[in-house]
């Protein structure tokens, strides 16, 4: 049946396009980084600092489980 097999290609669909939703920021909804980052700015943290230079994310204050 075709239709089947159209019914998952837009669940793929959708399952990707929330992917790259959620991708958009690199940061924790909330933490600190985030903050600044819509602010324009970015935290002040050490941590935090050492980590955007090394072109990555804070791990200690962006956990992604809570
Ligand atoms: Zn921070
Ligand atoms: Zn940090």
């Amino acid at each position: 049946m075709s239709a089947g097999r159209m019914s998952s290609v837009v669940l793929v669909g959708l399952s990707l396009a929330a992917g790259s939703v959620a991708a958009e920021s690199k940061y924790k909804e909330g933490s600190c980084s985030d903050m600044a980052a819509k602010k324009g700015e970015k935290c002040t943290h050490p941590c935090c600092v050492a980590a955007e230079e090394a072109g990555t994310v804070c791990d200690k204050c962006n956990k992604e489980r809570r």
